[in-house]
């Protein structure tokens, strides 16, 4: 790997990679060779063998080089690179393959976003974007290892899945084998973490991806990753202080900042009176990008009414546990043991206590005006296994796309996603969502009903 060059002066080496730049001065060629580890100088003299093809050769050839390495005369090294203290006179050279001139300039960093999308896989050659990739891939690594030294199993959930309420639109995929039935892809993994606890194992997470099918405001997805993590026989106190020392720790070991931990707690009702959100951003100065201010917000009201609906919904979802004395009192006004975790003015994440007892998820769905019939049709399997010996158990979500652009300084969420959806839910580069051919749409019994051309 080229990171590795700078102390083999006097050897032969082979390196393989990308042509980052091309400098031609009449009797010498400079060519800047890329792979994932840095760059490093190549360079060939008119006498050389390979004169004429390196003659031909432009930005983003992939190219393979045999030479000699040597340090590189005094006041010219690059301090950027790894092995910008050495160079290499090219040998041998072969082109693995060609490059097309590119549609953007891969340096210009004011590109049109839509171009970028377009060819993601050019944007991606950019150092900021595998910078922001491979930041992305290491935070995963310090959140996988610090949950497995708690005790936590990682497990996958469905992703052929049925509805579960988390307040969006669901996207569906049609049955083939049983006409007029649908799948739909997970808001989140929130009933299979529940029943993973019933099952017994205690502690599990999941990097998992969710899909909520929403009107896209300016910095969302149609998918997403979270960490979703749930834990049997916890308070909310024992969730939120696994949740501050996982922060704490990607805090130090990405940003070498001690953050403070435990994190303030603010009831839902104080800040909305105080900050008159329940986002608040709690940074002395709003304009400080370095500075984190960390809170918590509890004591959420368990439902609101919804004038659209004409009827109570769970303003986190409906498997939330009510605070149990304000809920006996009047479920109206009765309080939620969830909570919401916000960074400067963003929530990051969420989650809560749940119901583990059947009796009582029932009276909740029923206050939802969601009748026997329907609890039993959309989430009878759940009310069975509450009744099998449920344990109490908690969990929280933490939001990915967003911690990992707030650790990369990032502007949008879409700088530390490999591929993501453009503001219409859109992929570019692959061109979806598409259309279907008549046989595809046959054999999963759907006939299209589409909106006039206007
Ligand atoms: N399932 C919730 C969500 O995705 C989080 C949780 O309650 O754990 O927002």
């Amino acid at each position: 790997m080229i990171k590795d060059i700078f102390n083999l002066k006097g050897e032969g080496v082979l390196i393989k990679g990308w042509v980052d730049t091309v400098r031609e001065h009449g009797k010498i060629i400079f060519l800047e060779i890329r792979d994932i580890t840095g760059t490093v100088q190549t360079l060939s003299t008119a006498q050389d063998k390979n004169f004429d093809t390196l003659k031909k050769v432009s930005k983003e050839y992939c190219v393979e080089i045999k030479g000699k390495v040597s340090a590189r005369p005094k006041g010219t090294e690059n301090k950027n690179s790894p092995a910008g203290s050495v160079e290499i006179k090219i040998d041998e050279f072969k082109i693995l393959n060609k490059c097309l001139p590119l549609p953007f300039d891969l340096e210009n960093p004011n590109t049109n976003e839509e171009v970028r999308l377009k060819y993601r896989y050019l944007d991606l050659r950019r150092p900021q974007m595998q910078r922001n990739l491979i930041l992305r891939s290491k935070v995963i690594k310090i959140i996988r290892d610090f949950l497995f030294k708690e005790g936590f199993n990682e497990f996958e959930t469905p992703i052929l899945a049925k509805s579960t309420p988390e307040g969006a639109r669901d996207y569906v995929v049609p049955s083939r084998t049983q006409p007029g039935k649908f799948f739909a892809l997970p808001q989140s993994p929130q009933l299979f973490k529940q029943l993973l606890m019933v099952a017994g194992f205690e502690k599990y997470f999941q990097i998992a991806k969710c899909m909520r099918d929403e009107d896209l405001r300016s910095d969302r997805q149609p998918e997403f990753t979270q960490l979703d993590i749930e834990m049997s026989f916890v308070e909310q106190k024992e969730i939120i202080d696994l949740t501050e020392q996982l922060l704490k720790k990607i805090w130090k070991d990405f940003l070498g900042i001690n953050i403070k931990i435990p994190f303030q707690k603010i009831t839902y009702e104080d800040s909305v009176k105080k900050y008159k959100t329940d986002r608040p951003d709690l940074r002395k100065d709003k304009n400080n990008l370095k500075e984190f201010a960390f809170c918590w917000i509890v004591d959420f009201p368990a439902f609101e009414y919804s004038t659209e609906n004409k009827r109570f919904v769970a303003s986190h979802h409906p498997f939330t546990k009510p605070e149990m004395n304000s809920f006996n009192k009047d479920h109206k006004t009765a309080k939620s043991l969830a909570y919401d975790i916000v960074l400067n003015g963003v929530e990051i994440g969420g989650g809560s206590i749940r119901i583990h007892e059947e009796e009582i998820q029932s009276k909740v769905f029923e206050f939802l005006g969601i009748n026997k019939k329907e609890q039993r049709e959309k989430f009878g399997f759940l009310l069975d296994a509450l009744k099998f010996g449920a344990p109490p158990h908690g969990g929280i979500a933490l939001g990915l796309d967003r911690l990992i652009q707030i650790i990369a300084g990032a502007d949008s969420i879409r700088e530390v996603i490999a591929f993501p959806k453009n503001k219409e839910a859109k992929d570019l580069m692959i061109d979806t969502p598409n259309s279907l051919s008549i046989k595809q749409l046959k054999d999963i019994h759907i006939k299209l009903d589409l909106p006039k051309k206007k």
